[in-house]
């Protein structure tokens, strides 16, 4: 396997649905990287040598200039260490934790390495995410209110890992929202109240309401559902002083007063991938823990209420 001077050389580490959707695309298409293994316990990648655990894959291939980790987050940290630990440069998927301590550990431990840690937020490369931050730059913010309801069953079949403690349950899409709302809001964001609801068979939670604050004390309703079946919505809703702000599509559309003003193909982990080159490159590290702090709060301070048990 050859690479040119300046690339690369990652390996990805979980082959699961976001793996093979978009990074394996993305780092095909990035000139950057070139991907030179993969640890999957279950999974081999055609054409790109395969192996049951990082750790396998370190011996066999110790070459490894980055590791990309695709796992559940449950299992997130071990991995990370590891690849940390082997002088890797490390980019996360969200979140980038199972907790908060592991996510300050990981920074202390890349920091004493002098390699560089990317904890991703894929909704922000989100197309109008950009051109809601800045158009928000200078307005009054009255309200926000957060809309983000998907089937589950549709979503994620057979993703039992969402269902058992550290899983997160709804916040694993209800986490893009709060990485959106964090990154377009000109000030800093609180939790105020929660109501969690969770499945009597299950660790988390299928649905929950969040109220949050800025420091302005505009008023930012989230909701979050795992239980809509027919139209999805990924919708944020900004009321302002002049005009109201919709981006919907997960952050791909944006509207004022109903009137599109952005949309644009999807461009988002062609946009990590870059980022994570530039971080490499750079010497440098990216980690905000905003929007896991979030989620964080939500499950110190909600309130619990049990619904219905959910049976796949
Ligand atoms: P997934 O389809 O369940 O894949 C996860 C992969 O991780 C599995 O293929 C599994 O491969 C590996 N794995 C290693 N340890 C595991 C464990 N203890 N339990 C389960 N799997 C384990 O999940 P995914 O949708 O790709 O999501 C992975 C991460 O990406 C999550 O943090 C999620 O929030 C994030 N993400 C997902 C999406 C999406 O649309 N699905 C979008 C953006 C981000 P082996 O069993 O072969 O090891």
């Amino acid at each position: 396997m050859t690479s040119t001077l300046h690339q690369i050389r990652v390996a990805l580490v979980g082959l699961g649905k976001i793996a093979r959707d978009q990074h394996v695309p993305a780092l095909a298409a990035d000139k950057s990287f070139q991907l030179i293994g993969v640890a999957s316990r279950h999974h081999a990648l055609d054409g790109v040598p395969s192996f049951p655990t990082l750790e396998a894959l370190l011996q066999a291939v110790p070459s490894v200039d980055a590791v990309s980790v695709c796992t559940p987050p449950q299992v997130r940290y071990d991995i990370a260490r590891a690849a940390l630990n082997h002088g890797c440069h490390v980019m996360l998927e969200k979140p980038p934790g199972a907790t908060l301590g592991e996510v300050q550990a990981l920074v202390d431990l890349a920091n004493r390495k002098g390699v560089s840690l990317h904890a991703t937020w894929h909704s922000r490369e989100a197309a109008a995410v950009e051109a809601a931050r800045q158009w928000l730059l200078n307005r009054k913010i009255r309200s926000v209110v957060v809309t983000w309801k998907e089937d589950v069953r549709h979503w994620h079949p057979g993703q039992t890992w969402i269902w058992e403690a550290g899983g997160l349950g709804v916040f694993d899409p209800g986490i893009n929202a709060l990485s959106i709302v964090t990154r377009i809001l000109p000030t800093a964001v609180v939790l105020k109240e929660a109501v969690l609801c969770f499945p009597s068979n299950q660790q988390t939670p299928i649905a929950a309401s969040l109220s949050l604050g800025d420091e302005t004390g505009a008023p930012i309703s989230v909701e979050l559902d795992f239980r809509q079946t027919g139209p999805q919505s990924w919708d944020i809703d900004v009321e302002t002083d002049s005009g109201r702000l919709t981006l919907s599509k997960g952050g791909n559309v944006m509207t004022v007063d109903g009137k599109p003003l952005v949309q644009s193909p999807d461009r988002e982990y062609p946009n990590l991938y870059a980022h994570f080159a530039t971080l490499v490159r750079d010497k440098r590290s990216d980690v905000d823990i905003a929007p896991l702090r979030l989620v964080a709060d939500a499950f110190l301070c909600g309130k619990r209420v049990q619904v219905e048990p959910f049976v796949e």
